[in-house]
């Protein structure tokens, strides 16, 4: 059998599961229940995958709509996702545009690696919820910006926050269903308000691991992007045009900072 995950416990309760496209899903067990923060991109099945790791009962929550995070949502019956990105994920999860997401990341995928496409109800996820997982309690927190439904997540008792793609060191914000970056800036914010808790945060692409300090890099950037005084450097992907806010080497940026946001050459910069 073809193997298509990597496991990796990375706290006792918590268990990192990555796809051959290198996007990581998170399995966090509570005493009573066991939740899966995202799926990966349906290249191979990762609902057997969690019958061989866990025997709670399981609630997957989506993140949000894209490939890389719901296309592996087949087979799921508790399974959330914000409702704002219900247009989103009918899109980015048929099995067309999941094979052509693993051939751009260098996977070699043919349709028997494909699970199918996930077509009967999300269950709506909304800003505050809360999930017991006996122990261990997720909040989840809207985070508008990538796409209108991002919700990132709070492992409450660890003090961690998933941010997944809400917030990192090449946010994407250039896509189509991507915010603008005022709103960007209002959900990042928020999320430094007080309101919550948290010292520490995880991404999902790369290395999950990085600084607190990416959410403040990444306020940083939209406000100069929006004065016009970033590095605009030019990127293309997906055959869309966009710039990159500050210069990158293969370590990341150059001044030493985290955050770094990816934004259509269209953008309207504030006048001045
Ligand atoms: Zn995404």
């Amino acid at each position: 059998m073809k193997k298509y995950f990597d496991i990796e416990k990375i706290r006792e309760n918590i268990t990192s599961i990555t796809d051959p496209t290198g996007v990581r899903a998170f399995l966090i067990e509570g005493k009573s229940r066991a939740a899966l923060v995202d799926t990966c991109c349906g290249i191979g099945n990762i609902k057997e995958l969690m019958q061989t790791l866990t025997t709670l009962p399981l609630t997957v929550i989506c993140t949000h709509g894209h490939v890389d995070h719901a296309g592996g949502a087949y087979g799921f019956e508790d399974i959330y996702l914000n409702e704002k990105d219900f247009e989103v994920v009918k899109g980015h999860t048929t099995i067309e545009k999941r094979m052509g997401f693993g051939r751009d990341c260098g996977f070699d995928c043919t349709e028997d690696d494909m699970i199918p496409q996930k077509t009967d109800v999300y269950k709506p996820l909304k800003d505050g919820d809360v999930f017991d997982l006996g122990g261990i309690t997720l909040e989840c927190i809207e985070m508008t910006g990538h796409t209108p439904g991002m919700t990132s997540i709070l492992i409450r008792e660890i003090k961690t926050l998933i941010l997944s793609d809400a917030c990192n060191p090449f946010t994407y914000m250039f896509l189509p269903e991507s915010s603008s970056l005022e709103t960007l800036k209002a959900s990042l914010n928020r999320l430094l308000s007080g309101k919550y808790d948290f010292d520490t945060v995880w991404i999902s692409h790369g290395d999950y691991l990085v600084p607190k300090t990416v959410i403040d890099d990444v306020i940083e950037c939209c406000d100069e992007i929006l004065n016009g005084t970033d590095d605009k450097v030019p990127f293309e992907s997906m055959g869309r045009l966009a710039y990159v806010a500050h210069r990158q080497g293969e370590n990341g940026r150059l001044d030493g900072k985290c955050g770094n946001v990816v934004y259509p050459r269209d953008i309207k910069r504030n006048a001045g």
